[in-house]
């Protein structure tokens, strides 16, 4: 393959934009974890202290400001939640995609062009 479009600048670019209008639409993402804990409360007599512990209840952790925050999830939002991190991670796969293809056209000098060609 002497002219392999894993290299070719034209193609590079367009990847680049589809790339970038997906990154557009994460704007739903947290930087965090999703969880789901069972738990026990404070009344003594309650059957949780035997075994059946209550939950899962749902959570969501990120780091503000260098601390852990954690927030409660409804069981209505858990999805959404579930989604929110997930769009997080595409995120970072992304960035990971267009540092690639970026520095595929640096390394062949190419110069920052509009994306229309
Ligand atoms: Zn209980």
């Amino acid at each position: 393959m002497t002219h392999s479009s894993k290299n070719n600048p034209r193609i590079l670019r367009q990847k680049r934009q589809k790339l970038l209008r997906e990154l557009s639409e994460l704007r739903d993402l947290i930087d965090g974890s999703f969880f789901e804990r069972y738990s026990t409360c404070s009344r003594p007599s309650c059957s949780c202290h035997k075994g059946k512990r209550h939950g899962p209840r749902a959570y969501l952790v990120a780091k503000r400001e260098g601390r852990p925050r954690q927030i409660y999830i409804p069981q209505r939002l858990v999805g959404q939640a579930r989604e929110a991190v997930g769009q997080h991670h595409r995120l970072l796969e992304i960035v990971d995609q267009i540092t690639e293809i970026n520095l595929r056209l640096m390394g062949k000098g190419e110069n920052n062009e509009s994306d229309d060609g």
